[in-house]
């Protein structure tokens, strides 16, 4: 089953939108059992999408198309289809119900323009969408799949998820990709490799091994054809049973999920609050724990102390600790994580402090030098960490880090 992406936009290629669409409905299809093979990029002119549309058709059996459904005059895929599919545009009353019942919600009449959008491939079927105007269009046509959807990404997931979802996952199981991930926290992929590697000799040729490296942690992937023939579902449940039981406590997740996450339901699980004290992650931390739903049942707070002023007022960290060791310190980092115990009563607490670069370092402690501490007056985990990193991927790496420290803490990690 080959499945092409089309994104459509002048947008796209100008470098003023990433496209995050096609990895959206990659990673969907991935969940179903399928790939998409090949991926366009292309402007808002119609030779431009027929000639696509043509290439794409070539190899495919599932055309995916996001982008130009809606009323405007660069909105023009539908036109683009229809011509290439050598069916009319015709009007669709369920569209102008649609989007009728859509701009009434919000106090506004449709106007010419917006009926514009209502004239669809001769033969489409409309897939719901109710976040915005434009409804998706599925079409079968010579054996093949065209499913035209909306730009917005939101708009685009919902009728992935919905709409599309029944379609697609039967496409699936006509014979897709089978996998299984698993999260690695503490470890590089070279150390892993070295226990694991021994272990996969007999790895059958139709099941992939895939390490991918994230910053602080490594999703390992075993994937494999369905149409192999090999009894793929257990097959890789064995090896991937071997790779857990090697890396142990390093395995944080059954899948791919953020450390965040991982730690909050390790905090729910154990009915632990936590706050958190930060300077050079400039309270990154804190959001990416209150990112997560349900985050308020184990997320106090945090303070964001970026001056020492705030660090001593806020965090009561005394001056003569700054004085003596620094801010960048052990000892400073230490004291922010009391003073964050103390301020919000919370049952642990996470503080950093460091120097993120570019500018900032001192022979003592150059660029990327970040102390980072976890837990409480009773039992405390510090670390220091020499990052070599730009500023974005030193505060990344430190916050991941953080994670990692308190998943140890909470023996999580050995
Ligand atoms: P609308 O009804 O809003 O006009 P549409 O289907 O016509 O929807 P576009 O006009 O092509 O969609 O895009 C709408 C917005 O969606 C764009 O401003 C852009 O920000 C975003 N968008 C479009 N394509 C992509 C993509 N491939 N990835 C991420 N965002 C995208
Ligand atoms: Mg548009």
């Amino acid at each position: 089953m080959n499945v092409s992406f089309i994104g459509v936009g002048d947008e796209l290629l100008l470098g003023q939108v990433v496209d995050t669409n096609s990895v959206r409905a990659a990673e969907y299809l991935f969940s179903l059992g399928l790939s998409i093979r090949k991926k366009y990029c292309v402007q808002d002119r119609p030779e431009e999408i027929i000639k696509v549309l043509a290439q794409a058709s070539l190899d495919s059996d599932v055309i995916l198309i996001s982008g130009g459904l809606g009323p405007t005059r660069d909105d023009i895929t539908k036109e683009a289809l229809a011509t290439f599919l050598a069916v009319p545009l015709v009007y669709s009353n369920r569209c102008e119900l649609h989007v009728k019942h859509y701009l009434e919600k919000r106090g506004i009449t449709m106007n010419e323009i917006q009926k514009v959008q209502c004239y669809i491939p001769e033969n489409a079927e409309l897939l719901e969408n109710p976040l915005g105007t434009a409804l998706g269009i599925f079409i079968e046509h010579g054996g093949k799949v065209y499913c035209a959807m909306p730009g917005v990404p939101y708009e685009m997931d919902f009728i992935l998820q919905n709409s599309l979802s029944e379609r697609l996952g039967w496409l699936g199981r006509q014979g897709g990709l089978l996998h299984e991930s698993i999260l690695i926290g503490g470890m590089g992929e070279t150390a892993i490799a070295e226990i694991i590697e021994p272990l996969l000799t007999d790895l059958p040729e139709a099941i992939k091994l895939a390490y991918l490296p994230s910053i602080g942690t490594v999703t390992l992937r075993l994937t494999g054809d369905e149409k192999s023939g090999v009894d793929l579902k257990e097959s890789i449940k064995h090896y991937m049973g071997r790779i857990k039981t090697a890396l142990d406590k390093n395995v944080l997740a059954d899948r791919s999920l953020p450390l965040a996450q991982i730690l909050g339901r390790r905090l729910k699980a154990l009915g632990l609050t936590v706050s958190t004290a930060e300077s050079c992650t400039g309270g990154l931390i804190s959001h990416r724990i209150s990112s997560h739903p349900g985050s308020s049942d184990y997320f106090l707070g945090g303070v964001v102390s970026y001056s020492n002023l705030m660090k001593e007022k806020v965090l009561s960290v005394p001056e003569q600790t700054i004085e003596e060791h620094g801010v960048v310190s052990e000892e400073t980092v230490k004291m922010m994580l009391l003073g964050a115990c103390s301020v919000s009563g919370s049952d642990i607490a996470i503080a950093s402090t460091g120097i993120a670069g570019p500018s900032g370092g001192t022979e003592e402690n150059p660029v990327g030098t970040i102390w980072i501490a976890v837990g409480n007056s009773k039992q405390m985990r510090v670390k220091k960490l020499q990052l070599k990193s730009d500023r974005t991927r030193n505060i990344e790496a430190a916050t991941n880090q953080s994670f990692l420290l308190a998943l140890e803490h909470l023996q999580y990690l050995q």
